[in-house]
């Protein structure tokens, strides 16, 4: 069991991809976890399509 907590909010990669970013509110330094699907899916940190290194000040 992990203890992130927050609902994921939609972004997009600067390619087109949805990206789900989830803020990590369980912990007292604000972390961020991206999701390539809302539900299930895994956590990557890189687009699976243009390989950019995920960075949420990159994603819109
Ligand atoms: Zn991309």
């Amino acid at each position: 069991m992990n203890t992130i907590k927050g609902n994921k909010q939609q972004r997009y990669c600067l390619c087109g991809y949805t990206i789900w970013v989830q803020y990590n509110l369980a912990e007292e330094v604000s972390d961020t976890v991206f999701w390539n699907q809302e539900n299930s899916g895994s956590s990557i940190n890189k687009c699976p399509v243009c390989r950019k290194k995920l960075d949420i000040d990159n994603l819109s």
